[in-house]
Order: C-alpha cells, then sequence, then structure tokens
C-alpha cells in the first residue's frame, strides 16, 4: 500500500472486512485513502481508449440500469459481472455472488425451517440422495445468514473525506 496500492483492495486481498482493519496495519489516514483511490481511478482511466468516455446512448444506459435492476433478487442483491445472465440457474442460496439483503435474514429463517421438515420427511423416506442436496443447502443458507449478520453489525464502512486546512483570508497589503 506504501507503493501506491488502494487501501480498500489491500483490504480486500486480506479479507478485511473493514478497512479501518487495514488502517491499523499501514497507518494509512483518511486523506491517503482518498488520494490513492482518486489516483487508481486515473491510472484505470489513462490506460482505456479515449473512446470509451464517449456518452452513452440511451440504449446504452437503459440497459446498463436494467442490468442492475435484474439484479434485485428475493434475498438481497446478486453481484454477477455486468452484462452476464444468471449462471447458475436462480439458485440464489446456493450462489456465491449473492448478497444478503439483513432485513431478510428473518425470510432465511423461514427457508431454514421449510428445509428441516423436508429433511425429516426424506429421512423417513430413505431418500438419500435428497438429504444430501437439503444439507448442503442448509449449510450454505446458514452460511449466508451469518455473514449479513456479521455485516449489519459491522455496519457502513466510511472512508471519510479529507479535512482541507481552515485558511486565514488574505488581507491586502496598505
Ligand atoms: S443464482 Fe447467483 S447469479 Fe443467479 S440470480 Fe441468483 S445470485 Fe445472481
Amino acid at each position: 500500500m506504501n507503493n501506491g496500492l488502494p487501501i480498500h483492495i489491500g483490504a480486500a486481498l486480506l479479507g478485511h472486512l473493514n478497512v479501518q482493519t487495514t488502517r491499523g496495519y499501514v497507518a494509512v489516514f483518511a486523506e491517503d485513502v482518498i488520494t490513492q483511490y482518486q489516483q487508481f481511478l486515473a491510472r484505470r482511466r489513462a490506460e482505456r481508449p479515449a473512446g470509451e468516455y464517449r456518452e452513452p446512448t440511451t440504449r446504452e444506459w437503459n440497459e446498463f440500469q436494467d442490468h442492475f435492476d435484474k439484479r434485485r433478487v428475493e434475498l438481497g442483491s446478486c453481484g454477477r459481472p455486468y452484462g452476464t445472465p444468471c449462471a447458475h440457474e436462480h439458485a440464489c442460496i446456493r450462489c456465491p455472488t449473492l448478497s444478503i439483503n439483513p432485513k431478510m435474514v428473518p425470510r432465511l429463517d423461514e427457508l431454514e425451517e421449510d428445509l428441516i421438515a423436508r429433511r425429516q420427511r426424506a429421512v423417513q423416506e430413505d431418500w438419500r440422495g435428497e438429504i444430501e442436496g437439503l444439507d448442503l443447502t442448509l449449510a450454505f443458507l446458514r452460511g449466508k445468514r451469518e455473514q449479513a449478520r456479521r455485516i449489519a453489525r459491522s455496519g457502513p464502512v466510511s472512508l471519510g473525506l479529507p479535512v482541507v486546512p481552515h485558511q486565514k483570508p488574505q488581507v491586502a497589503p496598505g
């Protein structure tokens, strides 16, 4: 990071949920965070063909918005790459790209109850393949619920804004 890697990327690489944790290791100040991020954007833009920075057409803009509208799912937000369809047959609960909306945690509780009831029936009927699938879904559900609770506990991460030092007004000589 001291060589210019943006701290938010460093935090992601290190698996830190909160950028403050990363800051504790590298003594990065709020102003550095903003400066590094702006430098990162400027470097990325400099590497892209200038033609990519034209104004989007109405069709392109509508497609762009449409993509994000379609990423809203019952349990939260789908993080699949821009312009790609769902590659996991809408099995969101098992999907690594689903981010749970914390307000939907009670819905996960309901789904868990239903899965447990189905598992009991599968055990009674000796449907072993079904049991295996249900166990997998339950494991994903519990993992995602824990993740959503952790995020709800930590709250949003504020990157802060650099404080501009107060300057005294210049007094004209004479
Ligand atoms: S299964 Fe995954 S990729 Fe498909 S809609 Fe759900 S979260 Fe998105």
